[in-house]
């Protein structure tokens, strides 16, 4: 991202998103954090090229310094999974149906991939999960088939906005258990926005922390935590370990940065 802007009001100097400039590096898994309305969002469906048209854009998204080509170099999962998933399609057929537009694939191969990725995702009992409809399975179940629909065009950057946020704490550690799990064998990169600077320290290499539309503050995600710059940090930082004793912002293993 270079000097990206958003504003979604028609006076373009109330900006929800200023002049942000940002790297994402093959593999990376990169978070962003902040308080709700602080522009997060704004910025994963800007890369994603999802914005609404009343949004207006200043400055550019580049992939390796072209404009993006579109189509399946970015996954993106939702806070919630019936944003993507089709209430009245055989959740089998709707990772399918991603895999044939965007790959060149054969019904029964797409098909083949469908399966293979329900249990790269964990159902259980996929073979079943494939014939069934959304309202059949949970919560952090329907997230597993947004998932696996994410990543079935194999894209390079997968956006999970807030993507483990309407799930209880378990099943939340779950999930982001897995999406660490298929970024790390895909090689794909992460953005991971989410308001939960735990969740955040626990996944990523780097983090972005952002206040009203601006960055703040980024780094690496330990320095982050334990060395925090920007005052903001440190309130995200309080308020968590406020709500919450428990040790979970210890950084716990991860690869090279
Ligand atoms: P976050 O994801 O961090 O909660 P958002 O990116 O959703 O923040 O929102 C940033 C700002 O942009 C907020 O002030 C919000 O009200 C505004 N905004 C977001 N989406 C829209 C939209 N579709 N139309 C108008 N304003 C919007
Ligand atoms: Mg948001």
């Amino acid at each position: 991202m270079r000097n990206l802007s958003v504003s979604y009001q028609r006076d373009a100097t109330s900006l929800s998103l200023g002049n942000i400039d940002l790297d994402i590096a093959a593999g990376e898994r990169l978070a962003i954090i902040g308080e709700s309305g602080s522009g997060k969002s704004t910025l994963a469906l800007a890369i994603a090229g999802l914005l609404p048209p009343t949004a207006a854009v200043r400055g550019a998204i580049l992939w390796s310094g072209q404009p993006p080509r579109g189509g399946h170099d970015i996954g993106f999962v939702f806070q919630d999974a019936s944003a993507s998933l089709d209430p009245v399609m055989a959740v089998g057929r709707q990772i399918a149906e991603v895999a044939r537009t965007h790959l060149d694939l054969s019904w029964a191969q797409a098909q083949g991939r469908a399966l293979d990725l329900l249990r790269r995702v964990r159902l259980p009992d996929p073979d079943t999960a494939l014939h069934a409809y959304p309202h059949q399975l949970s919560g952090g179940q329907r997230q597993r088939v947004a998932i696996a629909a994410a990543i079935a065009a194999g894209p390079r950057l997968l956006i999970a906005d807030e993507a483990t946020s309407a799930l209880d704490t378990i099943v939340q550690a779950d999930i982001v258990a897995l999406i660490r799990q298929l970024v790390a064998e895909d090689g794909m990169a992460l953005l991971f926005v989410s308001h939960d600077i735990a969740l955040a320290a626990e996944l990523a290499d780097r983090i972005a922390v952002f206040r009203n539309g601006e960055m703040v503050e980024l780094g690496v995600a330990d320095a982050v935590i334990q060395t925090p710059r920007h005052a903001y940090t440190r309130r995200l930082l309080d308020a968590h370990i406020g709500l919450d004793a428990a040790p979970m912002i210890v950084p716990t293993e991860r690869g090279h940065v």
